[in-house]
């Protein structure tokens, strides 16, 4: 019997499902990356910071491109210029450079978008030769370029593996394009919203975020935060000698000194005109005196200059309060700060005053030790 036809028909059944099989594999491939790519659009868009949104990314793009390297570049940082957010794998200065020399070249060319960089180099290891690819794909939001993906492997691929990995990373970059523009606008949005644009330095409702975070961190029974605040002495003098601009100019050197007297985790506020806030966590009563007291007297050795002219010797008083023992809460801590600042103004300004407003009993006190001395000094 010829059984010709029907060994023909079994062979192209079986072709056709070999490549129905890999259809479906090649579908379920794409669902899992779109999936992916949805899940990290979708976690970027709850992200807090850029910070942990970068180690977001960065991890991603590993476990997306396992076994490749990569660079993810952009301009949209503060600092100028392109800059690198993430980098997996193994990456070289000599791969960096690469990248660079790409970006700028897409950078002159109007089509960059559509423009995808292959390239294939030889590179040295120990023992052999071998040929490498990589890929650079650019990154646009609203039209213009603002950055760029960049990926390398280390064995030359099949047309079909690498037209995968382009479409992938192609995909990735759409995808990181839109997310990363948000992510930076937010946080714009957010540090407009929370910096005082003279000094630079906290405003007062940011102050208010964090030390009400502080104080809910912190432990009452052993944890202490300690509350500075801080008033220019007759600053109205300085704006009616010296012009508003001169004044201006004193109360961004009041924001860099301050800056100067704090270390990382303590904030520094600008809480209105002339008045700033200092918030260190952990540091007890006595120590915290002594801080003032240096701020105090930096203060009074700043020598300004405007317009070729010496201003006249700057003071300020300064009002420290403890949290718990002096206000269980951020707004009670602040007002027994104030209250003492006013008590500072009412003694003669120029010194550093403690608050008296005492709410705990006496046998938690040794945190405030040390403190009663500077009620009256420098008067
Ligand atoms: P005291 O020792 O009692 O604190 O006296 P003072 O003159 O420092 O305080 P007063 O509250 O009388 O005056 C504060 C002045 O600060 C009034 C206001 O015009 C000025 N001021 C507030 N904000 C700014 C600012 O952003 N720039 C300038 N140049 N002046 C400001
Ligand atoms: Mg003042
Ligand atoms: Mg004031």
């Amino acid at each position: 019997m010829d059984i010709t036809e029907q060994q023909h028909g079994i062979d192209t059944l079986e072709r056709q499902n070999t490549q129905l099989t890999a259809r479906v594999h090649e579908l379920e491939e794409r669902n899992q990356e779109m999936t992916l790519l949805n899940e990290l659009s979708e976690r970027l868009h709850h992200c807090e910071t850029t910070d942990t949104a970068y180690k977001m990314i960065r991890c991603f793009l590993e476990h997306l491109f396992y076994g490749y390297h990569g660079v993810l570049y952009t301009t949209e940082s503060s600092s100028p210029g392109i800059s690198v957010l993430a980098t997996w794998g193994h990456i070289n200065k000599e791969d960096l450079a690469y990248g660079q020399a790409q970006y700028r070249v897409m950078q002159q060319q109007a089509t960059y978008r559509s423009k995808r960089v292959w390239r294939e180099r030889e590179t040295q290891t120990s023992a052999t030769s071998e040929t490498a690819w990589g890929l650079c794909i650019p990154i646009s939001t609203h039209g213009s370029l603002s950055g760029m993906l960049q990926l390398q492997g280390d064995m030359v691929l099949e047309t079909a593996v690498r037209q995968r990995w382009e479409r992938l990373a192609v995909a990735v970059a759409d995808h990181l394009g839109l997310a990363l523009t948000n992510l930076h606008l937010r946080e714009r949005l957010r540090e407009q919203s929370i910096r005082d644009p003279l000094t630079g330095l906290f405003n007062r409702r940011y102050l208010d975020e964090m030390l009400r975070r502080d104080m809910h961190q912190a432990d009452p029974a052993q944890d202490v935060v300690a509350v500075v605040m801080l008033d220019i002495d007759h600053f109205k003098r300085f704006n009616d000698t010296y012009g508003h601009d001169g004044g201006d100019m004193l109360l961004r050197h009041m924001g860099v000194l301050l800056q100067q007297h704090c270390i990382d985790g303590e904030t520094v506020c600008r809480y209105g005109g002339e008045e700033f806030t200092l918030i260190w966590p952990g540091v007890p009563l006595a120590e915290a005196c002594q801080r003032a007291e240096g701020i105090r007297t930096a203060i009074q050795s700043l020598s300004l200059e405007i317009h070729g002219q010496q201003m006249h010797t700057v003071t300020a008083s300064l009002g420290v309060a403890l949290f718990p023992f002096h206000g269980t809460d951020d707004e009670a801590v602040i007002k027994a700060a104030d209250r003492a600042l006013y008590a500072a103004k009412h003694q003669g300004r120029n010194r550093v005053v403690v608050s008296e407003h005492m709410i705990k009993p006496d046998d938690e006190a040794p945190l405030l030790a040390g403190s009663p001395q500077y009620h009256d000094t420098h008067s």
